[in-house]
């Protein structure tokens, strides 16, 4: 941060829309909020985003379990149920994206295509396992033995629910190349991870080594996601497509002078169990990209969410 920059931006984890909000949702927010808040009225030009995550087969699968599409689905959770939390608990966000917004979508597209004509991107075979309420790709130490009605099979440790075997052919993100480059960094700026004891589980987790990151889905499974630019029997993996929210909103793309202003952001506040797509994915990403990394990822002790 420069002396002259006026600025204080702060984001919240975008809420994941397969569901209506319960009170643990507004915990994060309130918080930051009141940092915004602070902020501004010390004069600076405080921005607190908020928005919603509205890709991925969980929301498909619930969409169609509801008898709905997922944009009409969607639309209804985002205003009949998220917007109006947000005027109950009176929080004051100076904008709110979607990511089913043009905005969004065509922005990501050009972040990944600039990543693949770099050469960030390949593609690959992917083999390997999928939880679809985590939305996230595991590793054999992420699953556990099986009870009740699922003994006998591995299953998500989170969701206590068999995951997906998939073996498809992906587009792959060179994560693994920064596994220095994210270690220095976070050796440089030791505030960039806090508190001390998320900061800690991150550096270890890091230090046992990256894999490329598998940051597409073949629509034959499922087509609710934005499309690889490049290639539209894809999807995008829909953590590669939310957490480039913070960028799209400010401007990312197609307004550099707003863009410009206010990012990087100053901090990122998650909940403990999305600590490494914040705070090693998404510097990665940035990295990638050439872009500056946000001053801190701040992980409070709650989940983002127990849906
Ligand atoms: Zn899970």
């Amino acid at each position: 941060m420069t002396a002259e920059k006026n600025t204080f931006y702060i984001t919240t984890p975008i809420f994941y829309v397969n569901d209506a909000p319960h009170i643990g949702h507004a915990y994060t927010e309130v918080a930051a909020d009141v940092l915004a808040r602070w902020h501004r009225a010390r004069g600076e030009d405080s921005f607190l985003l908020l928005g919603t995550d509205e890709h991925g087969e969980k929301v498909l699968r619930t969409a169609q379990a509801n008898n709905s599409t997922p944009q009409a689905w969607t639309d209804r959770l985002v205003h009949d149920a998220w917007l109006p939390l947000l005027e109950t608990i009176d929080i004051d966000n100076q904008d709110f994206i979607r990511t089913t917004e043009d905005r969004h979508k065509r922005n990501v597209q050009r972040f990944m295509q600039k990543l693949y004509d770099e050469g960030f991107i390949y593609q690959g075979a992917f083999k390997g396992a999928y939880c679809v309420g985590c939305e996230e790709y595991k590793n054999k130490s992420d699953l556990v033995e099986g009870s009740g009605e699922y003994q006998g099979q591995e299953v998500c440790a989170i969701h206590s629910k068999p995951v997906e075997e998939l073996e498809e052919t992906n587009y792959f993100f060179r994560l693994s190349q920064f596994q220095q480059p994210l270690l220095d960094h976070y050796n440089q700026n030791t505030e960039f991870i806090a508190p001390e004891s998320a900061r800690n589980e991150v550096v270890s987790f890091v230090s046992r080594g990256l894999d490329d990151l598998s940051i597409s889905r073949s629509k034959e499974k499922f087509d609710w996601g934005i499309d690889i630019p490049w290639d539209d029997t894809h999807i995008t993996y829909v953590w590669f497509d939310a957490l480039l929210n913070y960028v799209t909103a400010i401007g990312y793309g197609e307004d550099e002078s707003k863009f410009r202003n206010y990012w990087p952001a100053n901090v990122q506040v998650v909940g403990k169990d999305i600590l490494r797509f914040h705070a090693v994915i998404w510097p990665a990403m940035l990295m990638a990209a050439g872009l500056p990394i946000p001053g801190q990822i701040f992980g409070h002790g709650l989940g983002r969410s127990v849906s």
